[in-house]
């Protein structure tokens, strides 16, 4: 693979915490229009990844390019700006707004005109279109009306899916997407992303390893803030040293 066809790729990266190594030189190519997970145990260094490629973290060593351009050390909104979004596990809905709505606020955000003038309703209505398609797509249009409140927990992750993709991303990180689910929505959730795949890159986390097995093309294990393994799921879960930190001797 050539780094023309990465779209984000880390070299060399490392986090240090008062002397403590949370991520050691990860090297982690994600090509461009692959789904790409990162697994490893609690303590790995997982999130603390997704910081540094998001920008929540500043590495203490190393680079990170998004489509081949240099964004070590940009601020968050910076790196959104070159189309990395990222989706949060905490839920941050407002109770009383409704699926439309939240989407509605997301698509404005985007533009200088929509912070200028939010109240507008020929603005409003220009967003409805888009809107619906992405309530479509995550499977609310017909709870679009609902106060957020009153959804499932399901739909909530579903609905935050939606507000991430109005931000219209490249490429998109998702933090676990199916923790605290039961089957059916993980099964649901397993649908949308290859649904919201196609045409972007998505970086997942989550401890489901069937999950795992049916989106992603590429697997990084991480260990210990170090990459253990990286290939195909199957690769990788055969990989006797997977295995071994798995079991945990
Ligand atoms: P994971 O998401 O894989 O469970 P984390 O990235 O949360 O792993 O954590 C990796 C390691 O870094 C852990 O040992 C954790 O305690 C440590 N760590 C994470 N954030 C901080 C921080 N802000 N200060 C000190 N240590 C941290």
């Amino acid at each position: 693979m050539t780094s023309s066809s990465a779209a984000l790729r880390a070299s060399g990266l490392s986090k240090e915490f008062r002397g403590f190594r949370a991520v050691s030189a990860v090297d982690l190519e994600v090509a461009a229009g692959s789904v790409h997970a990162l697994v490893g145990p609690n303590g790995a260094g997982k999130t603390t990844l997704f910081n540094l490629l998001t920008g929540f973290l500043k590495p203490t060593t190393g680079t990170i390019t998004v489509f081949g351009e240099d964004v070590t050390g940009l601020q968050p909104e910076q790196i959104a700006h070159k189309g990395v979004a990222r989706s949060f596990q905490i839920t941050s809905l407002f109770e009383n707004l409704n699926p439309r709505e939240h989407v509605e606020l997301a698509l404005q955000s985007r533009t200088r005109q929509g912070r200028k003038f939010w109240r507008s309703e020929k603005l409003l209505g220009r967003f409805t279109g888009r809107a619906s398609e992405l309530l479509d797509l995550v499977g609310l249009a017909e709870l679009a009306e609902k106060p957020a409140g009153l959804l499932a927990y399901g739909q909530k992750r579903a609905l935050e899916m939606a507000i991430v993709l109005a931000l219209e991303p490249k490429v998109l990180l998702l933090d676990e997407p199916t923790a605290g689910m039961g089957i059916e929505d993980v099964h649901r959730t397993i649908e949308l992303v290859r649904r919201i795949a196609e045409g972007r890159t998505v970086v997942f986390v989550d401890h489901n390893m069937h999950v795992v097995g049916s989106l992603a093309d590429r697997v990084t294990v991480l260990q210990q803030g170090k990459v253990l393994a990286e290939g195909t799921y199957d690769e990788v879960r055969t990989d006797p040293r997977v295995i071994t930190a798995y079991l945990g001797e």
